[in-house]
C-alpha cells in the first residue's frame, strides 16, 4: 500500500517515519509545499518539552505529553540533538492562583508525572532567586530541547528508511478514485491507499479539499516574543511560567531559557492577519476572509473581547509587556528587552467559538486528519505518531 502523508512539520515527519515500524513493505510519501521540513509551527516555538502538567486527565494531550516526552528524550539522545531537562517553576503570584495551582499539582499527580515539588516562597528563590509570588510548583521532568534538529533528524531517519520527501508540493485536491486518494498539486499527483493530512496551520482546508465539512476552523494566534539583553539573563535560570488561565489552552507569557543560547520572553496571543504571518504587519487576505465569515470567531470575540483587546494593546507596547513580565520577575525592565522572533498557533476553533483544548482527529476510511495538534505537540509528537499509525489499516504492532 501507498500513504501519503501531508506536511512535513513535527507531526507529519514522526508519522511517517513510525509508518515503517508498523506497516513494513508500505510505500511512504510525504508531500511539503515548503522547500524543506519544519519551516512552521516546528521551529516557530518556545523549544520546551513538556511533561503533561496542564492537561485533564485522561485526554489525548496528558497522554501523549507524557509518552511522548520520554520517547522525545530518547530520540534525542540517540540523535545527539542538544536538549537538557532543567526543570520548570510555575509560579503563582497571589494567593487566588494558589488554588489553581494546587489543581496543577493534582492534575500532573494524577497524569503521572514524577517528582512534582510544592515549593512555598523561600524554596522557590533558591530555585529562581528573581522570581515573585506566593509559592511554586516545581516540574522537574521538564526541559528544552532544539526542535529544528529534531526535524533535521526526522527527516534523515526518513531518508534512511526510504520515505520519499518530496518539496514544493502544496496539496490543492484530494479526490476519490477508486479503492484509492489521489492527491493532487500543481507540481504533481500522487496515488494512495491512505493519506494522512498534518497540515498544521492549513489542516482544515486540506481537510475541507478532501470533501470534509470545515466546522471547526483553524483561526490563528500568534506568539510573540522579546529576548533579554545578554545583561539581564541573569535574572533567569531555566523555566518560570504564571499559572495559566484555564479558559484558554495557552500558558500565558513565560520566560524561556533557550538551548541555543540566550533566555527569550513569550509568547502572547494575539489573532493574526496571516495563518503564516511571523510580523504584525503581515496580511493575507484568504485568511482574514475565513475567520471574518467563521461565526465561531464572532462567538469568540463576543466572549472574550476584552482579552482580545488587551493582547492587542501587549503586543502594541513594550512597556505593557514587561508588566506582564515583571509580575513573575519584578526587576526586569523594558529596556532589558529585545524584538525577538514569533510563531503562529495552528488553534481549532469550533462554530460555537469555543477552542478545543484536545487534539483532535478525523477518521475516514481511507484518510486521517489531524485537526488541531497546538501545544504540546512538539514535545508529543512521537506520541502522537504512535497513535495515528496505530489507526492507518494494514499495520501491525512492531515489537
Ligand atoms: C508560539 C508557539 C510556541 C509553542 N511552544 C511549544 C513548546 O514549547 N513545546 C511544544 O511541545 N509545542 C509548542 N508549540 C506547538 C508546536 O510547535 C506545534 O504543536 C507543532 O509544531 C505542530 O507540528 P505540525 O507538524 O502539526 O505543524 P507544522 O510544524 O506547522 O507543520 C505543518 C506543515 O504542513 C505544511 N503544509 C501546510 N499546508 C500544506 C499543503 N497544502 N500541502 C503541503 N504541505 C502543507 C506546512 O508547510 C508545514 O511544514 C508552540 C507553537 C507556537 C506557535
Amino acid at each position: 500500500m501507498k500513504i501519503c502523508i501531508i506536511g512535513g512539520g513535527i507531526v507529519g515527519l514522526a508519522v511517517a517515519r513510525r509508518l515503517h515500524a508498523t506497516h513494513p513493505g508500505a510505500e511512504i510519501v510525504l508531500l511539503e509545499k515548503e522547500a524543506g521540513v519544519g519551516r512552521h509551527q516546528s521551529t516557530h516555538n518556545s523549544g520546551v518539552l513538556h511533561a503533561g502538567v496542564y492537561y485533564r486527565p485522561g485526554s489525548l494531550k496528558a497522554r501523549m505529553a507524557v509518552s511522548g516526552i520520554r520517547q522525545m528524550v530518547a530520540f534525542c539522545q540517540h540523535h545527539r540533538i542538544p536538549h537538557e531537562i532543567c526543570g520548570k517553576l510555575v509560579v503563582a503570584t497571589d494567593e487566588t492562583e494558589v488554588a489553581r495551582l494546587r489543581a496543577l499539582q493534582e492534575r500532573g499527580t494524577q497524569n503521572g508525572l514524577a517528582g512534582l515539588q510544592w515549593l512555598e516562597r523561600e524554596a522557590m528563590i533558591e530555585i529562581e532567586p528573581n522570581v515573585a509570588g506566593v509559592a511554586g510548583l516545581r516540574v522537574p521532568e521538564e526541559g528544552i530541547v532544539d526542535y529544528a534538529a529534531v526535524c533535521a533528524a526526522l527527516a534523515q531517519e526518513n531518508q534512511d528508511l526510504g520515505t520519499s520527501l518530496l518539496f514544493g508540493t502544496r496539496v490543492e485536491r484530494v479526490t476519490p478514485d477508486g479503492n484509492a486518494l489521489v492527491v493532487s498539486s500543481r507540481a504533481r499527483e500522487v496515488r494512495a491507499g491512505f493519506v494522512v493530512n498534518c497540515a498544521g496551520l492549513h489542516c482544515d482546508r486540506v481537510a475541507e479539499a478532501a470533501g470534509e465539512a470545515r466546522t471547526t476552523r483553524i483561526v490563528p494566534f500568534r506568539g510573540e516574543y522579546y529576548r533579554l539583553k545578554p545583561s539581564a539573563e541573569g535574572l533567569v535560570r531555566n523555566l518560570i511560567y504564571p499559572v495559566p488561565d484555564p479558559v484558554f489552552p495557552f500558558l500565558g507569557v513565560h520566560f524561556t531559557r533557550l538551548i541555543t543560547g540566550g533566555v527569550e520572553a513569550g509568547p502572547n496571543a494575539v489573532l493574526a492577519f496571516a495563518r503564516e504571518g511571523y510580523r504584525k504587519t503581515d496580511i493575507h487576505l484568504r485568511d482574514v476572509a475565513d475567520a471574518i465569515f467563521f461565526p465561531g470567531l464572532w462567538r469568540f470575540m463576543n466572549r472574550h473581547r476584552s482579552m482580545a483587546w488587551a493582547e492587542v494593546r501587549r503586543s502594541l507596547s513594550r512597556g505593557l509587556f514587561c508588566q506582564s513580565l515583571q509580575k513573575l520577575v519584578p526587576a526586569i525592565r523594558a529596556s532589558d528587552l529585545e524584538p525577538g522572533g514569533a510563531g503562529v498557533r495552528a488553534q481549532a476553533m469550533d462554530e460555537a467559538g469555543t477552542l478545543l483544548q484536545d487534539f483532535a482527529f478525523i477518521e475516514r476510511e481511507r484518510a486521517l486528519h489531524v485537526l488541531n495538534a497546538p501545544s504540546p505537540a512538539a514535545t508529543a509528537a512521537l506520541a502522537i505518531a504512535e497513535e495515528i499509525a496505530r489507526r492507518v489499516p494494514g499495520g501491525s504492532r512492531p515489537g
